[in-house]
C-alpha cells in the first residue's frame, strides 16, 4: 500500500523526502481486519488542494481544520471503491466519496465515514469524469459558488477581477460571473493559462501577472474600476487591487496562497481605501456552508446541461506522483484542478 506520510513540519515550501515522503506498507486485503461498521476503500482519485499546506503545521496552532499528524498518511477529499465492508450502507463495488488517505487503500472506521450517499450513487451512474466530483461539482466549485454569491453579490454589468483565475476555484468563479452578465477579468502566472481564460472560458480580459505590470493591466482592462475582487492570492496583488476598487466594492477573501510558504508576510499598504471607498472585505470557509449544497448542485447541473460550463482538470497518475503534484499547486505549475488518479 503505497502512501505519502507527513514527516516534518515545513517552515517554507515543503521538501519531498524531508517533510512529505512516499512509503510502502504491506497490506493483506483478503484478511484485512475490519471492525463492525468499518470499510476498506481502493482509492481511485485524490484531490490536492492548497489548504493542505495549512494542515502541515504545528498541531498546537489552532485553525479551522486539524493539523496533519506527524508520521501518519496525509489525507484529502477523494473517490474510491469499497473492496471490503462491514457496513450495511456499503457493498463491495460501491463508490465512496469523502476523506481518504494519500494512499492506494484506506481503512475507514465507522466513526470516520464521511461519504455523501447521494453523490456516491450519482458518481456510479454519471457520464461526467469522476474527477469533476472533486472539482467542478465538489469543494472547489462550491467554494466559487458560495464566495461569489454570498459575499460578491454579483450584479449584471459589474466588473469582477479574479486571481488564480485558471485554478480549481477561479475558473468556476469566472464562468458563473459570465453567466450572470459581468465583465470578467482574470490573472494567472502562465501565458497558456491566459489563452485558456480568454479563448476557452471567454473571459473579457486576462493577463500574466509574472510578465505584466498588474497596476497597468488593471487600468487598461478595468476602465470602469472593479466592483468585485475574488481574491485567492493576497499579498501585493491585493494591495494593488485595492487602488482599483469602486465605491462599495466587495472583496471575497477566499485565500492568500502567496503567503502560505513565506516567512516574511506581505504588509498591505492601501488599506485606507477600505474606509474611503466603503469597501467590504469578507473571508469565508466553505466548510461552514455545506448545508447549502443543494442549490449549488442543482444550478451547476443545469448550467452543465446547457453547455455553459467547462472545467479543466490537471490529472497526474500514480500516488507516487502526489507529492510533486502538490508542490506544483504551491508554485503555479498546475493548470486546472489538481487531481491524482491512483488507479
Ligand atoms: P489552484 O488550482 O488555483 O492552484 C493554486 C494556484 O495559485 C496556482 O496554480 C498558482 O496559479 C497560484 N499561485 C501559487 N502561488 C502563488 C503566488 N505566490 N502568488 C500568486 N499566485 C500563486 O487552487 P484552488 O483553486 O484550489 O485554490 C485557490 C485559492 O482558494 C487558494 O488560496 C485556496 O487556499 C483558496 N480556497 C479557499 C477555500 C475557502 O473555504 N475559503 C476553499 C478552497 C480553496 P497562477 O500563479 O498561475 O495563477
Amino acid at each position: 500500500n503505497k502512501g505519502v506520510i507527513f514527516k516534518a513540519i515545513p517552515d517554507g515550501y515543503p521538501v519531498i523526502g524531508e517533510h512529505i515522503e512516499l512509503v510502502t506498507r504491506e497490506i493483506d486485503i483478503k484478511n484485512f481486519p475490519l471492525a463492525d461498521g468499518d470499510i476498506l476503500i481502493k482509492n481511485q482519485y485524490l484531490s490536492l488542494d492548497p489548504y493542505m499546506r495549512s494542515r502541515m503545521r504545528d498541531p498546537h496552532v489552532e485553525s479551522y481544520v486539524d493539523a496533519f499528524k506527524l508520521g501518519k498518511v496525509l489525507e484529502g477529499h477523494g473517490i474510491g471503491t469499497v473492496v471490503k465492508s462491514n457496513n450495511k450502507k456499503y457493498q463491495v463495488g460501491d463508490h465512496y466519496h469523502g476523506f481518504i488517505g494519500w494512499e492506494e487503500y484506506t481503512h475507514i472506521p465507522e466513526n470516520a465515514i464521511s461519504g455523501d450517499e447521494g453523490l456516491e450513487k450519482e458518481i456510479s451512474k454519471s457520464e461526467l469524469p469522476k474527477s469533476h466530483f472533486l472539482g467542478l461539482l465538489g469543494m472547489p466549485g462550491f467554494t466559487a459558488y458560495i464566495g461569489l454569491n454570498k459575499i460578491g453579490k454579483p450584479k449584471k454589468g459589474e466588473t469582477i477581477f479574479i486571481s488564480a483565475a485558471s485554478g480549481a476555484v477561479g475558473q468556476v468563479v469566472g464562468q458563473i460571473a459570465k453567466i450572470k452578465g459581468l465583465c470578467v477579468i482574470g490573472t494567472a502566472g502562465d501565458d497558456s493559462k491566459i489563452k485558456y481564460l480568454v479563448n476557452e472560458l471567454k473571459f473579457d480580459g486576462a493577463f500574466n501577472y509574472k510578465t505584466c505590470n498588474t497596476d497597468e493591466e488593471l487600468t487598461k482592462l478595468c476602465p470602469n474600476g472593479i466592483d468585485i475582487y475574488f481574491d485567492s492570492v493576497g499579498g501585493e496583488t491585493l494591495d494593488i487591487v485595492l487602488g482599483h476598487l469602486n465605491t462599495n466594492a466587495r472583496v471575497v477573501a477566499c485565500g492568500m496562497i502567496s503567503q502560505y510558504n513565506t516567512k516574511n508576510p506581505y504588509g498591505v499598504k492601501n488599506l485606507m481605501n477600505v474606509v474611503t471607498k466603503r469597501l467590504l472585505i469578507q473571508g469565508f470557509i466553505v466548510l461552514d456552508h455545506y448545508h447549502e449544497m443543494e442549490p449549488f448542485q442543482k444550478e451547476m447541473r443545469e448550467w452543465l446541461k446547457q453547455g455553459k460550463l467547462k472545467y479543466k482538470d490537471d490529472i497526474v497518475e500514480g500516488i507516487q506522483n502526489a507529492p510533486e503534484a502538490f508542490l506544483n499547486i504551491l508554485t503555479g505549475k498546475n493548470f486546472g484542478k489538481a487531481v491524482v488518479k491512483i488507479c
